[in-house]
């Protein structure tokens, strides 16, 4: 994911388009597991600033985890975007502060650097496989979406253990 942006630095251009992806197979954010089911895709514009740059772009992805009421596997597309400045020079924050400001040195961007430092905010809160996934019984484990709770029904007498059969009699 890397753009060289020398005919910016020599002046020779004024922008460049991009259009870059890498295949990444996991991410793991706050101790969650996402499987990538797709390349991580960034593209945009980059143009000259002085002697620094602005980019304006979009990043696509789609990730893969459990719904985490129900368990199963979601897979979760995520796009958002970066408008950011890329600075070659030393910066006083206070002058970008609607911006996102990364750092960059030499006449090469490496974009997953870029990719990385925002993804964790834009990744899911959590994820759900819908909305309104009723999610596991956490008393007799079925899935809520699909069979009835068991917790309360009444336990079918043929099912209970032999050596119970006869204290069963015994109570007749
Ligand atoms: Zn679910
Ligand atoms: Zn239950």
């Amino acid at each position: 994911m890397k753009l060289k942006v020398e005919a910016l630095s020599n002046k020779e251009k004024d922008f460049i388009d991009f259009d870059l992806e890498e295949n990444i197979s996991s991410l793991n954010y706050y101790g969650v597991d996402y499987n990538l089911i797709s390349p991580i895709h960034i593209s945009g514009r980059i143009s000259r600033a002085g002697r620094n740059y602005f980019v304006k772009s979009t990043v696509d992805l789609t990730v893969e985890s459990s719904c985490s009421r129900c368990l199963v596997d979601v897979s979760c597309p995520i796009k958002y975007n970066i408008d950011a400045y890329l600075m070659r020079e030393e910066y006083d924050e206070g002058d970008y502060e609607d911006y996102d400001v990364f750092r960059v040195d030499g006449s090469e961007i490496d974009f997953m650097k870029i990719v990385n430092s925002t993804l964790s905010f834009n990744m899911p809160q959590r994820i759900l496989c819908s909305e309104d996934c009723q999610g596991i019984c956490s008393g007799c484990g079925v899935d809520l979406n699909f069979e009835e709770c068991k917790c309360d029904a009444p336990v079918d007498t043929d099912d209970i253990d032999p050596r119970f059969a006869k204290l069963k009699e015994l109570l007749k």
